[in-house]
């Protein structure tokens, strides 16, 4: 397991942690102060939203490498089914295709795919899941046409009725298994994962080369809002050292994201003391 005590060359920033995901919250502060608060503070890497880009993908990227970091992703793609997703299946497809597309303008080498809740009317998880893997199956040519990976991100259970009917990283390795491509990988994420014993071996089951990312926070023990009170790491009950090493002893070596919706908390807070926190925490407790 690496050491981070005295080094976080691995920690990325995913921007969602200064609030810049969700009209009216965080300190506003544009893509370019983002970058350079990142690069002061020694971080190796930046996750961006789509909202963030706009048309301007090749130039950010640019801008993120020449300052000495990596885009390590890009968040994310449509909701693939279930009540948030686009109407059609086209539109769905048109844009899961631009969103590879942005990834690739910024050469962020994964984009992340959040699948969308159970699909209405069906009561389904399992045939959701199949209408799921007949998307990502039939958009996988055009990423790998474009260099970018995608990552399967496994959501808490919490959201299986509206935002995953992915919800374990078993079905999540089930998938990729089933799907079998160089370009389909999973992404790790504390707040989804926390809570599962079957983790290590799941991980274990899919092998390095299907883990494309590791995205950090904590699981508040009295958490007032699933979606927008994710606690800063250390603040909750994950056991977060036990965590990476099954990521790690599963193969993985790369970047370690922090990812932190927190409305109330964190997305208050002057962003430069909030990247502070986060390096602190980061070589202490994760
Ligand atoms: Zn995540």
């Amino acid at each position: 397991m690496r050491d981070f005590s005295n080094d976080h060359s691995a920690l990325t920033l995913n921007t969602a942690t200064l609030g810049h995901n969700l009209d009216g919250y965080g300190a506003g502060w544009p893509v370019e102060r983002m970058i350079d608060a990142c690069t002061e503070r020694g971080l190796g890497g930046i996750v961006f939203w789509r909202r963030e880009i706009g048309n301007r993908a090749v130039e950010i990227g640019e801008r993120v490498r020449a300052s000495g970091m990596q885009v390590v992703g890009l968040c994310r793609t449509p909701f693939l089914v279930g009540p948030l997703a686009p109407p059609t299946r086209q539109q769905v497809m048109d844009d899961f295709h631009a969103s590879i597309d942005m990834a690739a303008g910024l050469q962020a080498p994964v984009l992340t795919i959040v699948v969308g809740g159970v699909i209405e009317g069906s009561h389904s998880m399992t045939d959701s899941l199949k209408t799921v893997a007949d998307i990502v199956a039939e958009t996988l040519p055009y990423a790998a046409k474009a260099g970018v990976k995608l990552a399967l991100e496994p959501l808490n259970p919490v959201y299986g009725g509206n935002r995953s009917c992915l919800v374990s990283v078993r079905d999540a390795v089930d998938m990729c298994e089933a799907i079998d491509d160089d370009h389909l990988g999973i992404a790790v994420d504390v707040y989804h994962v926390w809570w599962d014993t079957s983790l290590e071996a799941e991980l274990k089951r899919t092998g390095p080369k299907r883990i494309l990312g590791y995205h950090l926070c904590d699981w508040l023990a009295d958490t007032t809002d699933v979606l927008l009170d994710r606690g800063m790491m250390g603040d909750g009950v994950a056991d977060l050292k036990a965590i990476r090493k099954a990521v790690e002893d599963a193969g993985y070596v790369g970047p370690c994201e922090v990812e932190i919706f927190s409305a109330n908390d964190w997305w208050k807070r002057d962003p430069g003391n909030v990247l502070d926190v986060m390096v602190e925490r980061f070589r202490s407790v994760c």
